[in-house]
């Protein structure tokens, strides 16, 4: 088990208070985890070192885990193709009772959990693909397994729970009773030191009083993680804390579901506790913190999203082929004009890329040789950002049946192909478990941890002269042996990394792009000091290089195992593509119009240019911005869903 014993409880400020931009971000560094007790692939090269001897050789997989899983892959195959219809789900924006009982009996939600707790046990990898078959049949489905067992129940009590919990809740789960993470609140978005959700401790437990906003499966689940503010009190210290909680307790209302731009099948809901008695054991590690627990259950729980990103990728390609063989313009099957080869080329260049990144991810967390937690950010980044890309220009690809929904083209007899479903569905992608902003910041400080660990206080205003004073030293000691290692490096060596013959190119641009990486970096701490935290787009491409770099050696390591000359055509074509986005970027990062849009931005908010807005009708004068909420009992009907129990 994972102990939390040694790390500091997450500083909080008192529920519902006005929390300003510093304690904000004093909550969010409180909640990192702090040690780097792995290696890191990723912290090695936004330092400037390419460390390829801790991606390679590709890792191979436990042939006994591999066999039991491809069994199950393949039943869930099967069931999948036979029993769901996915366009009914987009239809009756609902998951039908008998997906639900198909997958648990298949064993689908317990995929993460340990056999011992009638779970299957698969591998990060394994639990990746299943995730990627699944949100192939309809993409509900893969975020409703996601949910489920990436943030909810099972996965912090796999990491944080102790034995009791563990018996009590995990074979429920594994049977197929679904649970939800509940972390978002009307006034809590990216920032979670906002949460005003309380649980007050009462005799054998806490009081729990709070709505939450946008909880995946919180139609459905039967169990809840909520995160909380305990006031500190005697004998109880307090903070954002982790609670297992029984959907069925009394004083929980599901109060409505909500209804999105895709994933219409979703069963997400706002969720009201009022005077909900949780008893104490149902805590998970301990008082004040809730926030290192889901941070570091997303360590690992972040490869799901971007396992259907690249399922997405797939499903692009085979549409992609399809179509532009067939349709013909201009005296061509579209796919020989170049402008829509090169859409081609991109969707499949991009989906090896991004599924030798993901899966290295995988085999590295199951290894558990490496810290992946910047591996796994990247991934989410990149994957999310990626497919929401492939799937735009699959529509283009496709032209007006891009744009048309997959009912409308099998009523005039065509292939239901859902395109413009796929780009809904996907969108979400880039905005929840960490929105593509959050993720940029969120990756930026562990790429300049370092630097922060050995120099932090000499751009901290509040760190007395003596701190300021050692920090120098540190640094200065830190700084002239590191620097000159940026100068020059194996990159530069015609001949270097000889073992992945052809490709090897593409690696040594990698270390030299690395090396210039940790440059750039340095010379903007040196610039901004400690305003380069405010400077997010130069942060932003920094991070954009970092998960390119990282694409790209992983792309090469696998070609080099598969050791055919298909994966070889693909991982060479998807590095100079990567290689273009990163020259963009590191021109971008000295030229770009960054200050001027900040300037701008400030008068658009200052209303300057309101004159613009003219000439279309305004958005709506009524309603709030966002919904206030007033603690106490629900006034509306539950309208949660039970799953019937199937009838033998
Ligand atoms: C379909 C769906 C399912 C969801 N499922 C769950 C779930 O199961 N459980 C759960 O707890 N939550 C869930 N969420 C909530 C989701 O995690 C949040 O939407 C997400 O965290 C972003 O918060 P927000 O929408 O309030 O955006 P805000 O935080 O209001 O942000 C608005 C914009 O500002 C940007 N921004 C915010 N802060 C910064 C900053 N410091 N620097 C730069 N940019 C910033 C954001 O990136 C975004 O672009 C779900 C949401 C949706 C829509």
């Amino acid at each position: 088990m994972t102990t939390l014993e040694d790390r500091p409880v997450t500083p909080t400020p008192t529920a519902g208070a006005t929390v300003d931009e510093k304690q904000a971000r004093q909550v969010a560094e409180a909640a990192r985890e702090a040690g780097w007790h792995k290696p890191s692939f990723g912290k090695e090269l936004f330092l400037g070192r390419l460390r390829m001897d801790l991606i390679e050789p590709w890792p191979t997989p436990d042939p006994e885990k591999t066999a039991t899983a491809e069994e199950f892959l393949g039943k869930l195959y099967a069931y999948l193709e036979s029993e769901v219809d996915g366009a009914e789900i987009e239809r009756d924006a609902r998951i039908p009772d008998e997906v639900f009982h198909g997958l648990a009996d298949l064993g689908a939600f317990g995929m993460k959990i340990d056999q011992k707790y009638g779970g299957l046990g698969l591998s990060n990898l394994h639990y990746c693909q299943a995730l990627m078959l699944v949100g192939s049949a309809n993409p509900s489905i893969g975020a409703l397994i996601s949910a489920h067992q990436s943030i909810g129940v099972p996965q912090p009590l796999k990491l944080f729970g102790t034995d009791e919990q563990k018996q009590k809740f995990l074979p429920r789960l594994a049977g197929g009773e679904v649970s939800a993470f509940l972390l978002t609140e009307p006034d809590v978005g990216s920032d979670p030191a906002r949460l005003s959700t309380t649980a007050i401790p009462v005799e054998g437990g806490y009081r729990l009083d709070g709505v939450k906003l946008w909880a995946t499966n919180g139609s459905v689940a039967t169990l809840f993680v909520v995160m909380a503010q305990v006031p500190p009190s005697e004998g109880h210290r307090g903070g954002i804390t982790t609670f297992v909680v029984e959907g069925d307790s009394d004083g929980v209302t599901i109060e409505r579901r909500n209804a999105f731009m895709g994933l219409r099948g979703l069963e997400n809901s706002v969720t009201r506790f009022h005077d909900v008695f949780v008893p104490a054991e149902n805590v998970i590690g301990r008082e004040g913190q809730g926030l290192k627990i889901a941070l570091t259950t997303l360590n690992t729980g972040r490869l799901s999203l971007p396992a259907m990103c690249v399922g997405a990728g797939k499903y692009c390609l085979a549409v992609a082929r399809g179509w532009a063989n067939n349709r013909v313009q201009w005296g061509l099957p579209v796919g020989q004009h170049e402008a829509v080869a090169k859409k081609i080329a991109f969707i499949a260049a991009t989906t090896y890329g991004l599924e030798s990144m993901l899966t290295l991810s995988c085999l590295l967390a199951d290894d558990d040789r490496n810290d992946i937690r910047i591996e796994a950010a990247l991934v989410k980044l990149y994957g999310s950002e990626m497919a929401w890309l492939m799937a735009d220009e699959l529509i283009q690809i496709r032209g007006g049946r891009g744009y048309e929904t997959a009912d409308s083209l099998a009523a005039r007899g065509e292939k239901a192909i859902a395109v413009e479903q796929l780009l809904r569905d996907l969108r979400i992608n880039r905005i929840f478990e960490g929105s593509s902003e959050i993720m940029h910041l969120l990756i930026a400080r562990e790429a300049v941890d370092q630097h922060l660990s050995v120099a932090g206080d000499i751009i901290d205003p509040d760190a007395p002269i003596g701190r300021k004073v050692k920090a120098g030293l540190r640094g200065g000691a830190f700084y002239g042996r590191w620097l000159p290692t940026l100068l020059v490096g194996k990159g530069q060596i015609a001949g270097g990394y000889a073992r992945f013959g052809a490709l090897a190119k593409h690696v040594r641009y990698v270390e030299r792009a690395s090396r210039r990486m940790a440059r750039e970096t340095f010379y903007g701490m040196a610039r901004w000091r400690g305003k380069m935290e405010r400077k997010q787009a130069f942060l932003g491409r920094m991070v954009d290089i970092g998960a390119e770099l990282f694409a790209m050696s992983a792309t090469v390591v696998r070609a080099t195992a598969e050791d055919r000359p298909e994966s070889r055509e693909l991982a060479d074509l998807f590095c100079f593509q990567a290689r273009g986005r990163v020259e963009a970027l590191f021109d971008q990062l000295w030229d770009n119009t960054d200050t001027d849009d900040g300037k701008l931005a400030e008068r658009v908010l200052d209303g300057r240019y309101e004159f613009l807005e003219g000439g279309v009708l305004a958005p709506p004068a009524d309603g709030e911005w966002v919904a206030t909420w007033e603690p106490g009992p629900s006034t509306v009907p539950d309208l949660r869903r039970r799953i019937p129990k199937r009838s033998v």
